[in-house]
């Protein structure tokens, strides 16, 4: 074996013990790359390094990813704005994908009727949080809420509030789909006062502000304090009109009729199906 090759086995078996998975990976082509190119030794370090950071950033973005636990993969790039009757605009997801807003504890608030996409924004969302290596964690308000309660019974209720606060980002998906009893109420109160500007909390909910009352087992105080903080620095996107299967599903059935009928895919169900 030429010397070449007991070094780079060497270096292969170092790499594999200080744990440096992207110059295990790198390395062969590299050196290759690097002899044939004639690389200062400087410049061959910098790529060995670089594939390293590349490695490293990418494996942590999917540990994000995996830590968001998110129900299943929605992004941007898959999402309809022309869909959305004109009240969701790309310019301001992608403005909020940003995620400035997260860095200032801001929140934002996705409310309107069932299958408009407020979930498939809110993991987006959250999933461009993730990627800028954000600590995310996707939960759905009653879920959050029984796991409260049942931390409480089992007084385990201080780590699951910690584990809870220490994300930057919480999506509370589905609030108002089940209404809560007091206790629930004010377990999910204190969270949300506790991350109230100090980190950014994405609800999404089926419910008006006015019915929100309705969740907290009727208690008005507690749902206007919580309103309060919650609206306080938030971005509220309300949606509107038929789910979006409804849509394409009318869509697909126009297409075998009135073919000729089509124009923008906006204006893609006639009038009168829109405003119902
Ligand atoms: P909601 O949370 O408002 O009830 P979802 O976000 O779960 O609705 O949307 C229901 C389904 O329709 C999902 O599969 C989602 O990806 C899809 N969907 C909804 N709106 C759009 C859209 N504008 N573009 C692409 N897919 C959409
Ligand atoms: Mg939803």
């Amino acid at each position: 074996m030429s010397r070449a090759v007991v070094a780079k086995d060497l270096v292969a078996s170092q790499a594999r013990a200080l744990k440096m998975p992207g110059v295990v990976r790198a390395l062969e082509a590299l050196a290759r790359q690097a002899h044939q190119e004639h690389w200062a030794y400087e410049e061959f370090l910098h790529e060995i390094f670089s594939a390293e950071l590349a490695s490293r950033l990418d494996s942590s973005i999917r540990q994000r990813l995996r830590e968001a636990r998110f129900p299943e993969m929605k992004t941007l790039d898959t999402f309809d704005f022309a869909a959305t009757d004109g009240v969701v605009h790309a310019a301001q997801i992608a403005d909020l994908a940003r995620g400035e807003w997260i860095t200032r504890h801001d929140n934002v608030i996705f409310a309107g009727p069932i299958g408009t996409g407020k979930t498939h924004l809110a993991i987006a969302l959250g999933v461009e949080a993730a990627r800028q290596r954000r600590r995310v964690l996707f939960v759905r308000a009653a879920d959050v809420v029984r796991s409260l309660l049942e931390a409480r019974d089992a007084r385990e209720l201080g780590r699951l509030q910690r584990r809870l606060y220490q994300v930057d980002l919480l999506v509370l998906d589905e609030l108002g789909f089940v209404p809560f009893d007091r206790a629930g109420g004010e377990l999910l109160f204190n969270l949300l006062t506790e991350r109230y500007e100090r980190r950014s909390v994405i609800v999404t909910t089926n419910l008006a502000f006015g019915e929100w009352v309705k969740v907290f087992a009727g208690d008005e105080k507690l749902t206007t304090a919580l309103l309060d903080r919650l609206a306080h620095h938030a971005t509220v996107i309300a949606t509107k009109g038929k789910s979006y299967r409804m849509r394409k599903k009318g869509e697909n059935q126009e297409n075998e009729t009135e073919t000729r009928e089509r124009v923008e895919p906006a204006q893609a169900l006639p009038k009168s199906k829109r405003q119902a």
